[in-house]
């Protein structure tokens, strides 16, 4: 029952500051729908069996089974996760680039992984030095990568409140069709 009650706090904890984030940078639709998937069934029964408080449950449930059917299940169904962008042709897995809003709701996604998770250890440099401890262990677009890394350092230089209108400017020139210049 307490593992059912904080795995429950966690996701909506997460959910909530990343959709206020998403709703700031002007992406209503995807705040709303923002990892919904963590609360259908599947998902659910490994966040409530595997729940440890520190770490995502879906690593504790790789590391005893080896793999997580619920990590394919949530991957395969939200696009702000680079996996979700992984394409297979005749020369193998490759990746493709992601579409900007999506970037940006990666952009939010771990910035408040990285506020839930550090409290009042976060900086505004926090998420950027996440991502490059890690980044040894992604395939992502080449393209991608420079435009996670362009907000990731925008954050660590200028803050949140200047990156979300530098966002908000980004996204209107995508919507324009113009090319962004990261
Ligand atoms: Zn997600």
């Amino acid at each position: 029952m307490q593992k059912t009650f904080g795995h429950l706090q966690t996701i909506n904890q997460h959910k909530i500051k990343v959709t206020s984030l998403c709703f700031r940078c002007g992406l209503y639709k995807q705040g709303l729908l923002h990892d919904l998937s963590k609360y259908s069934p599947i998902e659910l029964k490994t966040g409530f069996r595997y729940y440890q408080g520190y770490r995502s449950p879906i690593d504790a449930q790789k590391e005893t089974e080896g793999y997580s059917l619920s990590w394919l299940h949530h991957k395969g169904r939200n696009p702000h996760h680079w996996e979700y962008w992984l394409d297979n042709s005749k020369d193998g897995i490759k990746p493709v680039p992601m579409k900007f809003q999506y970037v940006v709701e990666m952009f939010c996604d771990r910035v408040a992984a990285s506020q839930i998770y550090l409290k009042e250890k976060y900086r505004d440099d926090s998420p950027l030095k996440y991502y490059r401890d890690n980044q040894s262990h992604v395939c992502i677009h080449p393209q991608t990568e420079r435009q996670i890394l362009y907000l990731l350092g925008y954050l660590k230089q200028f803050g949140l409140d200047k990156t979300i209108l530098q966002i908000q400017k980004l996204l209107e020139m995508d919507r324009q069709g113009l090319p962004l210049p990261i």
